[in-house]
């Protein structure tokens, strides 16, 4: 008799989510996790403390740039970094303890310890083998590597170096212009540090729609973020206080250098299955170290399945967590299903971008006729009413039937408004129903509307 129905290996947003879905479905569940708290990178190291430090030094920039406007007149707060670092720590204990008492409300095994697949049906931790009838495998990414770099994570530092480093730099370098740099770029730009980017390609936030680009590197730029783009970086000399960051322009070839206090790189992800034994099984892989799973999440190995960033698609916390519990209900026998056409990705910088879909370049390589509405915060009374008018709705729909194809926001509240258009390209929603539907008077989400608006007969306010 096996001592579970199934074990899940990783306790981040795909890991713990797939356990409490498989718990309420009436299996017997453990979820392993070899980390001292649960909640994976998302909740530790991830989504969740660069939220709470874009949160609090968005406070700050507010304090120090639009106060005085609203008449709220005095001295701009002084940061106590020290502070601010425990406030991000105290969200994210606050949030793991959560997830403990998820995990235990659903009476879900927490199996503490670095867990491995000896064989299928088996998984080891520690020196105790448990006994069960399905594997999930949950177990995440960890930041790739640059070739001519070495992390310390002091002055060379990824993501997590960067949401505690003992004080705010002067100056820094991003290595890349993705979400994460992006995101801990602004975090450190309002602290006041010197933040300059170097960008490998020609656009910041690859692979987003072309205009949201633009307008993004536009406004952060007047945020005080320099950008270097087109440059290939070729090392990082660091010492105990300093680094010296070399790079090549593509354009030209040209080389230069940059000082820096600290840099962080922030190239991207690679899925983390280290341990784990998978070889040994035969577990196929993809080139880029990828589990590979068929459309219900199985390996090719009976019994187990993998989800979320150990696996192919974007890497992000929701797309785990619908895997998480896509899985978990097939396992069960039911039939687990995510719709990877509606994912949405958000960047929690100061205006959020928010984007659902394909983008406009991605309609015009399909061939398809098609046809774009947009609407500018600049004509949202709330936007301006809140100093957040930069940014504008993008939507495109199919040019004969109406139907929603994507949408790109950048502007406030742009990760919660996108929500509107997952909902509407779930239902196959036309623009017309969008712009049917009444919208509350101010809100954001009239931009949305006004957007859908454009796509028919015309906005009102523009
Ligand atoms: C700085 C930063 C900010 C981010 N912000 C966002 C955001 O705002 N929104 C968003 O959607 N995504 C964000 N992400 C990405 C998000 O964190 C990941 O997509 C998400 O955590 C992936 O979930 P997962 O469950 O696949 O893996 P993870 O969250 O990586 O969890 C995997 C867990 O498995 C454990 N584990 C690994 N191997 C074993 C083993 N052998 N035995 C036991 N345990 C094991 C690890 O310790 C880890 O806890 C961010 C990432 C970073 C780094």
């Amino acid at each position: 008799m096996a001592n579970y129905d199934v074990i899940i290996i990783g306790s981040g947003p795909g890991g713990y989510v797939a356990a409490i879905r498989a718990a309420q479905l009436g299996l017997k569940t453990a979820c392993v996790e070899g980390r001292e708290t649960l909640g994976g990178t998302c909740l530790n190291i991830g989504c969740i403390p660069s939220k709470a430090l874009l949160h609090a030094t968005h406070q700050l920039h507010e304090a120090e740039h639009n106060f005085a406007k609203m008449g709220l007149k005095g001295k701009s707060p002084s940061v106590d970094w020290k502070q601010m670092l425990a406030y991000k720590d105290e969200v994210v204990t606050t949030n793991t303890k959560g997830v403990e008492f998820l995990l235990k409300k659903n009476k879900v095994d927490w199996l503490k310890g670095w867990g491995s697949i000896p064989e299928p049906g088996k998984v080891k931790v520690g020196d105790e083998v448990h006994e069960t009838k399905n594997i999930i495998v949950a177990t995440g990414s960890v930041p790739s590597s640059l070739p001519g770099v070495e992390v310390d994570e002091k002055i060379v530092v990824t993501s997590t170096g960067a949401l505690e480093l003992p004080k705010i730099p002067k100056k820094m370098v991003v290595i890349g212009a993705g979400v994460i740099g992006l995101e801990m770029g602004s975090v450190y730009a309002r602290l006041g540090t010197e933040v300059t980017v170097v960008e490998y390609l020609d656009a910041i936030t690859p692979g987003m729609d072309a205009e949201v680009q633009k307008q993004f590197q536009k406004i952060l730029t007047k945020q005080g973020l320099k950008f270097i783009m087109g440059a290939a970086v070729q090392g990082v000399e660091a010492t105990k206080t300093k680094a010296k960051v070399s790079y090549k322009l593509k354009k030209d070839n040209s080389e230069a250098v940059l000082d820096a206090d600290v840099v962080l790189v922030a190239t991207g992800r690679k899925p983390y299955t280290g341990g784990l034994g998978l070889e040994a099984l035969g577990v196929e892989m993809s080139e880029r170290g990828q589990i590979k799973t068929d459309a219900h999440w199985q390996t090719n190995v009976k019994g187990i399945y993998a989800i979320g960033d150990a696996i192919a698609g974007p890497m992000l916390a929701h797309k785990a967590e619908d895997e998480g519990m896509a899985a978990a209900e097939t396992v069960a026998g039911k039939h687990g299903h995510v719709n990877y056409g509606v994912i949405p990705g958000v960047v929690y910088t100061h205006p959020e971008v928010a984007t659902v879909g394909q983008t406009e370049e991605q309609v015009k390589e399909s061939g398809r006729a098609y046809k774009v509405g947009k609407f500018s915060f600049m004509g949202n009374g709330r936007a301006k009413a809140v100093f957040a008018a930069d940014g504008f709705v993008k939507l495109i729909a199919d040019k004969e039937t109406d139907r929603i194809l994507g949408c790109h926001i950048i502007g406030p509240g742009a990760g919660d408004l996108i929500h509107e258009i997952c909902v509407a390209m779930e239902f196959g929603a036309s623009a017309e129903d969008v712009a049917m539907t009444c919208h509350a008077h101010p809100t954001f989400s009239e931009a949305v509307r006004e957007a859908a608006l454009a796509c028919g007969d015309g906005a009102i306010h523009m």
